[in-house]
Order: C-alpha cells, then sequence, then structure tokens
C-alpha cells in the first residue's frame, strides 16, 4: 500500500479531542487507519519566507506543519478562501467579497505548500489534497516535477457555473482542478456542476468513461465520494456519553421535557437566524409545545477575522434574547444558546438525550452532524432527524424529515410533527438512515478515494489510460 501524504490547510491538533470541523474528523481516522503524513498550516504566523515544516510523529501519523507569512495568510485565507470561495460555493453571493490581492495571495500561499511539501516526498506516495484552500495545489507540485497521483477532495458544494463565473479568474480555478488525476465531490449534482462548467468555458475536450473525462489537455477521475463517519465510534461514544455527568447534569435541568438540538459552527451557510425563527413560528402558532420543548443550539465561533462573523454573532444574540424574552415562564426558558465548543463525546451524549435534531443549512456539502446524530441515537427509542434539503447529505438521508430552510413556517410545521412523531414512525426512519450510514462509513468513504488514486497509480506504472474509475 502507497504513503498517504494527507494535505489541508489546517493541520489539526488531534490531542485534545475538541477537533470542530468535518475536514478534520474525517481526515483523522482515514490517517489513523492507514497511516502517513499529514501536511499543512500550523496555526501560527511569521513574517516573511516560513522556515521548513515540524514534523510531529504520532502513532502511525506524521504531522508536518508551517508557518504562513501573517500578511499573505489574511489575503489567502479570510480574503480568498473564506471571503470569495466560501460564500461562493455556498450560493450566498451578498456575503462575497473580491480583491485582486486576495487572489494572488491564494496562489502564493498554495506555492509555499508545494515549495515546503516537495523534499517530503517519496515517489510512491500519493497525495491527497482537502477543499477549497488548495486548488491550485497540483498545479503548483507539478511544475516542481511532482509526479505522483495527486488527489483532491472538495468538501463544500461545487457551484454551477452561473454562480461561479462570479469570480473573476474563475476559468483558472477550473483549469487548476484539471491538474488533479482524481476529483472527488460531496454529490452527484457537484460533479454535474463542474463538468457544466468546464464544458461552458470551453475546456472539456471528452467523456472517456462514466467518471472519466479530459479536458486541458489532462485525463482524470471526477466522480462523487460522499463522505461518511465512524459509525461504530459514534454509537460507543454516544453510549458512554448519555451516562456522564455532564450529559445527566443537562438532562436533569430539562426536567422531563423534550430537547431539540442544533449543532454547528457559528456560520452564515448554517442558517441559524431562520432556525430561530422558525422555532419562535412554532411557539407562536402551536401553544400547546411552550413549555413542552428546549431548544439548545451550540455553535462556536469560527473564522472571527471574517466581518460576516462577527455579524452573525451579534444577530444571533439578539434573537435568542427576544425569543426568550417573548416567552419564557419563571420555570421555562425556550432557547438555551451555548457559544462555544464540546468534546465529541459529550456533543454524542447531547444527541443520544435529543428527541430532535435540527440541521438545517442554506447550503452544506455533506454536514457531519445530521449523520452523527443519526448513529448516536437509541435505536429502541429514536429521535427524529429534520435535515435541509439543500444539505449534502438529504442525497442519502432521505427517511428524514426534509425541510426547506427558508421556509420558516414549514421547519415549524416539521418540528411539531417530529414532536408527535410515533415510535413505529421513528424506529422505520431510524433503521433506513443507519442502513445507510453504514454503508458508507468513514472507511468505505476512504478506500473509495484512495482505490481510484490507486488505480491512477497503476495506470501510470503499466503507461495506459483508465476508462472508468
Ligand atoms: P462543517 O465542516 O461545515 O463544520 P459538518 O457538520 O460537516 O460541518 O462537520 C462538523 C463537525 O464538527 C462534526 O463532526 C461535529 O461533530 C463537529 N463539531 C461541530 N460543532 C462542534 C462543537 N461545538 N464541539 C466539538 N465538535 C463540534
Amino acid at each position: 500500500m502507497s504513503r498517504l501524504i494527507a494535505v489541508s490547510n489546517r493541520v489539526a491538533d488531534s490531542s485534545n479531542g475538541k477537533t470542530a470541523g468535518g475536514l478534520a474528523v474525517g481526515l483523522l481516522a482515514a490517517l489513523r487507519k492507514q497511516g502517513g503524513v499529514w501536511f499543512g498550516w500550523g496555526g501560527r504566523t511569521c513574517h516573511g519566507e516560513p522556515t521548513d515544516p515540524t514534523v510531529i510523529r504520532r502513532g502511525k501519523v506524521s504531522y508536518a506543519t508551517i508557518d504562513i507569512d501573517e500578511v499573505e495568510f489574511e489575503n489567502y485565507y479570510n480574503g480568498y478562501s473564506n471571503g470569495c470561495l466560501w460564500p461562493l460555493c455556498h450560493y450566498m453571493l451578498n456575503f462575497f467579497h473580491y480583491e485582486r490581492c486576495f487572489g494572488r495571495a491564494y496562489v502564493r500561499v498554495n506555492a509555499l505548500f508545494a515549495r515546503k511539501l516537495r523534499p517530503l516526498l517519496q515517489v510512491d506516495d500519493v497525495i491527497w489534497a482537502h477543499d477549497y484552500h488548495l486548488i491550485p495545489l497540483a498545479g503548483e507540485l507539478r511544475k516542481a516535477e511532482v509526479e505522483n497521483p495527486i488527489g483532491f477532495f472538495l468538501h463544500v458544494p461545487f457551484p454551477n457555473i452561473d454562480v461561479l463565473r462570479t469570480l473573476p479568474g474563475h476559468r483558472l480555478i477550473l483549469e487548476m482542478l484539471t491538474r488533479y488525476d482524481v476529483i472527488g465531490f460531496q454529490t452527484t449534482s457537484d460533479v454535474r456542476s463542474f463538468i457544466e462548467g468546464l464544458s461552458r468555458v470551453g475546456f472539456l475536450e471528452s467523456r472517456l468513461g462514466h467518471d472519466r473525462f479530459r479536458a486541458c489537455g489532462r485525463e482524470f477521475t471526477a466522480a462523487a465520494f460522499p463522505i461518511g463517519i465512524d459509525v461504530p465510534g459514534v454509537i460507543q461514544m454516544s453510549e458512554r456519553a448519555v451516562g456522564s455527568a455532564t450529559v445527566k447534569r443537562m438532562r436533569d435541568g430539562l426536567v422531563s421535557r423534550d430537547l431539540i438540538t442544533g449543532v454547528d459552527r457559528l456560520d452564515y451557510s448554517k442558517g441559524l437566524p431562520e432556525r430561530f425563527r422558525a422555532f419562535e413560528e412554532l411557539l407562536a402558532s402551536y401553544p400547546d409545545t411552550r413549555g413542552r420543548l428546549v431548544f439548545m443550539q451550540i455553535a462556536p465561533p469560527t473564522r472571527g477575522g471574517v466581518r460576516a462573523y462577527q455579524d452573525i454573532r451579534a444577530e444571533l444574540e439578539r434573537l435568542s434574547g427576544n425569543i426568550n424574552g417573548r416567552f419564557a415562564e419563571p420555570d421555562w426558558v425556550p432557547i438555551r444558546y451555548l457559544n462555544r465548543g464540546f468534546s465529541r463525546s459529550i456533543l454524542m451524549g447531547i444527541f443520544r438525550a435529543a428527541r430532535i435534531g435540527l440541521v438545517t443549512p442554506l447550503r452544506d456539502g455533506m454536514n457531519l452532524v445530521a449523520k452523527e446524530f443519526v448513529a448516536a441515537q437509541d435505536p429502541d427509542d429514536p429521535g427524529a432527524l429534520i435535515l435541509s434539503s439543500l444539505a449534502g447529505a438529504a442525497e442519502e438521508l432521505d427517511a428524514a424529515v426534509i425541510v426547506n430552510p427558508y421556509d420558516i413556517e414549514g421547519v415549524a410545521e416539521a418540528i411539531q410533527r417530529a414532536a408527535n412523531m410515533r415510535l413505529a414512525e421513528r424506529q422505520e426512519r431510524h433503521r433506513s438512515m443507519m442502513g445507510q450510514l453504514r454503508l458508507n462509513d468513514i472507511g468505505a468513504w476512504t478506500d473509495r478515494f484512495l482505490g481510484a488514486l490507486e488505480a491512477v497509480r497503476q495506470q501510470e506504472c503499466r503507461g495506459g489510460s483508465i476508462t472508468d474509475a
């Protein structure tokens, strides 16, 4: 088996158990299984050219991290990655803010990654780059004569060309993606957007097979690889955590009221103001729910350097204050809004204790919380999942109660329905979703992606071309 070199913007610290973000959770499981190197930014900025990577080995995984110049980082990360690409990929153009210096820093930081990674590479390695921060990486590695198979997985949605072309230089983004050997997306609809984009700008030369394409003079695989979760791991964590002191105290505090839970990074794509308003609508339109349900939203702040993230925080504080002020009783507070992270095990315990999981992003690549919520349930008395039709997870979890997150009254209705759902229906939906989660767990996801990358290596060794992955 080839050595795996995983590359992502941020290398997560695996030692504190508080890793937030789908990418970190998925990638760590993959690396621990197969062993290899995780390369990326270590979380520190510097001035000027950074030194060589710091390498720390833990078990089967080596963590190789670099610093990035402070100004470069601001423009590459807050400016281009999170101020341009993130809103674009989530179809939220009102948050899109472009400056030319962002794009230039983005390419330079990718060149820096390639320069610092190059000396660590061995001839048999396969390289797997992750997410929208690193679209130009393969091109930069190819310039440095790296011929190893290089794959790319996009954790966020890939926008339709009519949205993508908002971005000055969008043709370069499409071209850079074709420098990879395997390009993975979360859903079939993302693959369609990518291929249609290539075709519309005149880059697509031919379709070689179901998943194989030729564009910009290169052949590659482009396919959907929906990311999964560690199902037995989540089950075990949730069973243990439900008996922990923290979760017990929380349950005692509910005084036998039903818990609705939402767990998200504090991000405008997660639809949190709409979710709060839907809960308000529920209390207003279905008075019997007052005093019966408690909505707990956990939302640790992220990307504090981007203005839109400060704004949404203020908006949610105002909304939760207003709703609690309007409906609270001396012995009942409707919304508990927690602006902080929790250990994964406590989170899984909270999921298990909840009657309803509210996962209503306005757009999401996958949404791992939806999958974790389902896996964390007690199969004998499972909670119901309310899931946005605009999350990638809805393609697989079609037995959830599917809602349009913009339809405030529709979400309120869905909560009312889920709160009254009979045991047999909850069990049936849960059984169906668990079947899907087990079929495509984190191991299957890694195996499928790395299998596609390995097929490229073997074909290159034979000097032929593959027609299908
Ligand atoms: P995103 O990648 O956009 O943050 P996902 O739902 O795909 O969204 O992934 C979020 C991951 O981070 C999940 O695995 C979830 O358990 C974890 N997570 C989210 N919020 C917290 C939190 N407050 N504390 C710890 N882990 C969290």
